[in-house]
């Protein structure tokens, strides 16, 4: 069985990876179980953070490397969070600071829409000169009030308008159905299937 190293430290994320990666003949592991550190983010689109983190993973294990990088995006406030969704309210990272921070610069706001946005990278070497690249989004609305207590991050301020609930307020596996990640990792299943590893 192939073996591939999964570019998150991000215990939601692992989680969500672990249940849409399960029917795969893959054996994913997660870059923690191999010793490799976290790698800087410091560019401003999601596909060249997830390249940056892919390739590192795959430099560190010579391993293939399946790396995400996503987050959220407020219509109103310019796409903020975006690429720096993760640490909104500043270090160390906390979705309850970035919630709250997100609440309050979202007072007043009539227009609550916003999308979660994942961009997935996977190299087969660190020097891959061909990524395979995909990307998905899911479309939503900030709420007035944190709801749920499932999913991570922004989940629980995160209203998906024809459900009438926040992502926090459904299970793992309606997630699974409509999420940013999970679109993504169609799309780049489908390239993997006509490319191979
Ligand atoms: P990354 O690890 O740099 O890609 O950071 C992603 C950040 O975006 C997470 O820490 C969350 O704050 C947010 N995010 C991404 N995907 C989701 C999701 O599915 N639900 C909630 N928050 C998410």
């Amino acid at each position: 069985m192939k073996k591939i190293v999964l570019a998150s430290n991000n215990a939601g994320k692992l989680k969500e990876f672990g249940h849409l990666l399960a029917p795969l003949a893959l054996e994913i592991v997660p870059q923690g179980a191999l010793n490799v550190p976290e790698c800087a983010e410091p560019f401003g689109t999601f596909v060249e953070n997830a390249l940056a983190k892919a390739r590192h993973a795959a430099a560190l294990t010579g391993l293939p490397a399946l790396a995400d990088d996503s987050g959220l995006c407020v219509a109103a406030l310019g796409g903020a969070p975006g690429v720096l969704s993760a640490r909104y309210a500043g270090e160390p990272k906390s979705d309850s600071r970035n919630n709250e921070k997100l609440l309050t610069a979202m007072a007043g706001q009539a227009d609550r829409r916003a999308w979660y946005y994942a961009a997935l990278v996977l190299v087969r070497s660190a020097d891959d000169p061909q990524p395979l690249i995909a990307d998905g989004v899911c479309l939503g609305e900030i709420g007035h009030a944190l709801a749920g207590d499932g999913g991570f991050g922004y989940d629980p301020l995160f209203v998906l308008p024809q459900w009438g609930k926040t992502v926090a307020q459904i299970s793992a596996e309606e997630k699974s159905q409509i999420s940013h990640r999970a679109k993504a990792l169609q799309i780049l299943l489908a390239k993997l299937q006509e490319t191979g590893l």
